[in-house]
């Protein structure tokens, strides 16, 4: 059942957002050669404390991290690891979740470490294009295939393609509730948007096939042909004024 927010909610969300948003620009300044994905993971769950809040990840199914850090072929769930370390010409997804007053936000970025390829500052540019490309079809009487065809269609008009396997998500007192978004879909199809829906939108975004896998570790998704790959999220929230999206904390980022 897809639970939607009333007024006090949205307001409670887009605190939890706000924090969710301001643990990625901590992680992005602390972005650089040299540093592990376990650090940059220490450095996000001690500004989410800070705040009062709690690391929405942290123990979730058993994971083991504040956040998700996946490096390069690498697409979501990456373990932090003091063995990981950053280098230059990387591309590192970050991807944070708070949980505070009683609500989630959950928010992703691709940032690069220091010079990266054309292809790469291309893919993360598209990516992020992508998901602004689907909130734009975030609008009460829209259906769901409204949102995945655009983030679809944008995506691959750049010639890269949408992972499939893994989605968005309804968001809001549970990290993961109704409805699903998919970042790929049929215009005028699936789920009817309304006033009160709070949604994290995901685009996953492979410079080769949109094949992946689980890594022995259970968690970790790999691109098969281990090309490059990117995310982009934020949670998003249809209100009656509009959409509100509250992990936007840099709104050029
Ligand atoms: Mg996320
Ligand atoms: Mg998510």
């Amino acid at each position: 059942m897809i639970q939607l927010k009333n007024s006090a909610q949205i307001s409670a969300m887009a605190e939890a957002g706000r924090i969710t948003g301001e643990a990625l620009l901590v992680a992005r300044e602390h972005v650089r050669e040299g540093i592990s994905t376990k650090e940059l993971d220490t450095v996000i769950r001690e500004y989410i404390e800070k705040c009062g809040a709690k690391p929405s990840f942290l123990g979730y199914g058993g994971f083991p991290g504040s956040a998700c850090i996946s490096i390069n072929d690498e697409v979501i769930h990456g373990i932090p690891s003091k063995n990981r370390i950053l280098r230059e010409g990387d591309i590192v997804k970050v991807d944070v979740g708070a949980f505070y007053k009683g609500f989630h936000g959950d928010s992703a970025r691709t940032i690069p470490v220091g010079n990266v390829s054309e292809e790469a500052l291309k893919l993360i540019e598209v990516t992020r294009n992508s998901f602004f490309e689907g909130v734009a079809a975030v609008k009460a009487g829209n259906r769901m295939g409204d949102v995945g065809s655009s983030i679809q269609s944008c995506v691959e008009s750049a010639g890269f393609s949408v992972v499939r396997q893994y989605i968005g998500h309804g968001i809001g007192r549970d990290l993961h509730e109704s409805p699903d978004v998919p970042n790929f879909g049929t215009a005028g199809r699936g789920v009817r948007l309304c006033a009160g829906m709070a949604i994290a939108i995901e685009p996953m975004v492979n410079v080769g096939s949109e094949s992946v896998y689980v890594l022995p570790d259970g968690w970790t998704v790999k691109t098969k042909d281990t090309s490059l790959s990117a995310h982009y999220e934020n949670t998003v929230v249809l209100t009656s004024e509009g959409v509100l999206i509250t992990t936007l904390v840099d709104k050029e980022w």
